[in-house]
């Protein structure tokens, strides 16, 4: 099968083309697997992560991609869920161990042994890949095209983070980026907060023009006081500055969730930069968001379906996912990117 392969860490400043363009044998389904012929794989920030050795693939080589649609090709004798042709998608989450605590909680998100789809396991930059009949998503018939693969991550992560940030119709919501994931919490809680106000921080002005379009109130710079404090604020930039601007500008008792793995920049010393009085007094909270649950992912796939949450995309060709990854890299975003597979 023809994947786009990663051979090892690379710094994208010295080589702009870290994916190799292969022939790559085809995987076969174990008892409790499916095969899954890849349609459309979206591009992800974590990508990045992985390339640039930030959160390094465990071994080598590797094929990225977790926000995957395909169809079922083929399935291990021991499958129920799903049948041949079925419409399927994977995620970020590929595995969880089921029995540690986290798990038996309902929050294998955390599980020490999570496997994430693309960087532990192969992904979806290819014509196929293998996962558990459990970790396969089946996509609502009202969910077509390539909109549907950034649901898969860009969605349910930006989900996941707007439940964390406890917010509450009405509550000032405020968005620092607006990426794939932000432009997706932005349409969701026009939705679930119609009576929110959302202000957006980018200093990307094509962006900023986006969330005004999306129905955002306001939109300035990074570090630009907005014209009252919020509730929370969701955070999806590469970068520190923005959590430090972020806490300033919360409400007593605010919170900051940040929607990143990792953080590109090398300031990475947050504490050192905050100074209590003015960024953390009060009772304001800075909260991480973890990988996923299947339920995040299963939850905004439904609700995507139903409140017709389709993210914006531009779709390349799978042998120009280095040409996707460099457009991300380089901020000429607007929407979520995906690869158009077979
Ligand atoms: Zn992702
Ligand atoms: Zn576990």
């Amino acid at each position: 099968m023809k994947a786009q392969v990663l051979q090892q860490t690379v710094d994208l400043q010295v080589n702009p083309e870290p994916l190799v363009f292969s022939d790559y044998p085809r995987p076969e389904p174990g008892p409790e697997e499916v095969l899954l012929q890849v349609r459309f794989c979206g591009v992800c920030h974590t990508e990045l992560d992985e390339i640039e050795g930030r959160t390094p693939p465990p071994a080598f080589p590797v094929i990225p991609g977790h926000q995957i649609i395909g169809r079922i090709a083929d399935r291990g004798s021991a499958v129920t869920r799903h049948a041949v042709n079925d419409r399927v998608g994977v995620a970020w989450i590929y595995s969880s161990c089921g029995h540690c605590r986290f798990c038996r909680q309902g929050r294998e998100n955390l599980c020490p042994d999570f496997l994430g789809t693309g960087r532990d396991v192969n992904g979806g930059y290819a014509e196929y890949l293998v996962v558990h009949q459990d970790y396969a998503f089946k996509i609502p018939e009202k969910l077509v095209g390539s909109e549907t693969a950034p649901l898969l991550c860009a969605g349910a992560i930006g989900y996941r983070s707007l439940q964390l940030t406890g917010l509450k119709n009405g509550d000032p919501l405020g968005l620092t980026g607006l990426g794939g994931s932000g432009h997706l919490v932005l349409k969701l809680a026009r939705h679930h907060f119609p009576d929110s106000e959302i202000y957006i921080f980018t200093r990307n002005l094509v962006q900023q023009d986006f969330g005004l379009e999306l129905g955002a109130t306001w939109a300035g710079n990074i570090g630009t006081p907005p014209p009252r404090k919020l509730q929370a604020v969701i955070d999806t930039t590469p970068a520190w500055k923005p959590v430090l601007a972020a806490l300033e500008c919360l409400l007593p008792g605010g919170r900051i969730v940040i929607n990143a793995i990792r953080k590109e920049s090398t300031d990475s010393n947050l504490l050192a930069q905050i100074d209590y009085p003015r960024h953390l007094w009060l009772e304001k909270e800075i909260k991480s968001v973890a990988n996923v649950c299947r339920s995040d992912v299963d939850d905004f796939l439904h609700l995507a379906a139903k409140l017709d949450i389709r993210p914006e995309v531009q779709v390349y060709p799978l042998d120009e996912a280095n040409r996707a990854l460099y457009d991300l890299k380089n901020k000429n975003v607007r929407g979520a990117k995906v690869l158009a597979v077979s």
